[in-house]
């Protein structure tokens, strides 16, 4: 048996779950939030219980500390001796890596060289990385990333029809990002439609705050809607997703803002809580729909961009087996199934509404005469980050 801590770290927060291998079982998670302030967060589950407590914390080695001194006092672990390795969510993994990695100066210099890819992420992730380099000398750490699944794109659909050079110079291509979670996903809906992965055709539609659609033909990314950055694609929370590049230099000139205001602006500012002025959180749009129009358009734009996506997804690999509903909003609204499911009703699909009615469990959501099948899959991307701690350390 051995103890892996999987690891997500972001610019101001540390999210942890520590899973007990091979059983794939977890041990205990938790997150510390708004780190760098006084009133920093901590929060951890363990035996059913959560906890939560308010304490002032320094940097992500302080969190890190905090973390594993924690697990000692709560007797999850007798000493750190037992944690065997770490895992590390990393958002860019650029043209560098098509698998994970063991971390060594090596890794950490590519994924520094990539920061420029996901200035918001790759820094935080080696914040991280160094924090329990720090705190857990000796033990391997490893950096699965987001991008990898998606490496398997053929340079049709990851070029873009800009200068060439571009790419020559500055490798400007679309390189996707949620890819452990699409990956588990499929391979899931593979076991559920009873076929080995290499014969099926599936949509793995992640839904979150960040939301994404990738085409997994024969178990292998063929397509995915996020870009060179994950602004691309669908509209999100607070992002747009694709809008015509023009834009940008007509609210210049209108308005005055630089690039870098009107991308904060795409990125923060936009998808849900731009449109709707009211939330980003898909909860709040859906209890407004009948008293605020713009709340229900928000949220019809996106459906329409999922639906548009699945339609183009589905001709590129020739037909489809299954859509596969991830992530929190995938997850929990049934409205956002149903809605999207209903817009695809010309592909012979058909929603079982009683069934629909699930959340947060593995459910097949259409009818037995459905010509396409569509689940709910809860992704699990620490277990997939622990699996490849286990495959990675085992193989050096
Ligand atoms: P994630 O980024 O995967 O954690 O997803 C977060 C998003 O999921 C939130 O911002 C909400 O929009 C959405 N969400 C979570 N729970 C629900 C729910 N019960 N109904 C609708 N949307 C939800």
């Amino acid at each position: 048996m051995k103890k892996i801590m999987a690891v997500n770290a972001g610019s101001s927060s540390l999210k942890f779950q520590l899973l007990e291998m091979p059983d794939e079982v977890i041990i205990t998670e938790g997150i510390v939030e708004r780190i760098g302030l006084k009133d920093a967060y901590y929060t951890i589950k363990f035996n059913g219980d959560k906890e939560k407590v308010v304490l002032p914390i320094k940097d992500h080695a302080e969190a890190v500390k905090l973390v594993l001194d924690d697990l000692i006092k709560r007797e999850i672990v007798k000493d750190l001796q037992e944690i065997s390795g770490v895992g590390h969510r990393i958002v860019q993994g650029g043209w560098y890596f098509q698998d994970s990695a063991i971390i060594n100066d090596d890794t950490i210099a590519k994924i520094e060289e990539l920061c420029d890819l996901a200035p918001l992420h790759n820094p935080a992730h080696l914040i991280g990385i160094r924090a329990f380099l720090k705190v857990l000398p000796g033990v391997p750490n490893v950096a699965v990333f987001d991008t990898s699944f998606h490496q398997t794109m053929k340079p049709d659909t990851y070029m873009y029809a800009t200068p060439y050079e571009w790419y020559e110079k500055y490798k400007i291509r679309k390189y996707g990002a949620h890819g452990t979670s699409h990956k588990y996903v499929a391979y899931v809906a593979a076991k559920l439609l009873n076929k080995p992965i290499e014969e099926t055709k599936i949509i793995t539609c992640h839904l979150g705050n960040g939301a994404s659609i990738t085409a997994v033909k024969g178990g292998i990314c063929v397509d995915t809607s996020m870009g060179l950055t994950p602004l691309e694609g669908i509209p999100m929370g607070t992002r747009s997703g694709n809008i015509d590049p023009t834009i940008l230099e007509y609210m210049a000139k209108k308005e005055g803002f630089t690039i870098s205001e009107l991308l904060v602006i795409l990125n923060r500012k936009s998808g849900y809580l731009g449109v709707s002025g009211v939330s980003n959180d898909s909860r709040d749009l859906e209890k407004c729909l009948d008293t605020n129009e713009r709340c229900r358009l928000a949220l019809d734009i996106q459906y329409k961009r999922i639906a548009d996506y699945i339609g183009s997804y589905y001709i590129q690999m020739g037909g489809l087996d299954a859509i596969v509903f991830t992530a929190g909003i995938g997850e929990n609204s049934s409205r956002c199934r149903e809605q999207v499911i209903n817009r695809l009703a010309v592909l012979g699909i058909k929603l079982d509404p009683e069934a629909n009615k699930a959340r947060g469990e593995i459910t097949e959501i259409t009818t037995k005469d459905s010509l396409i099948k569509a689940f709910l899959i809860p992704t699990k991307e620490e277990l997939m980050i622990a699996r490849d701690v286990v495959r990675l350390t085992e193989q050096k």
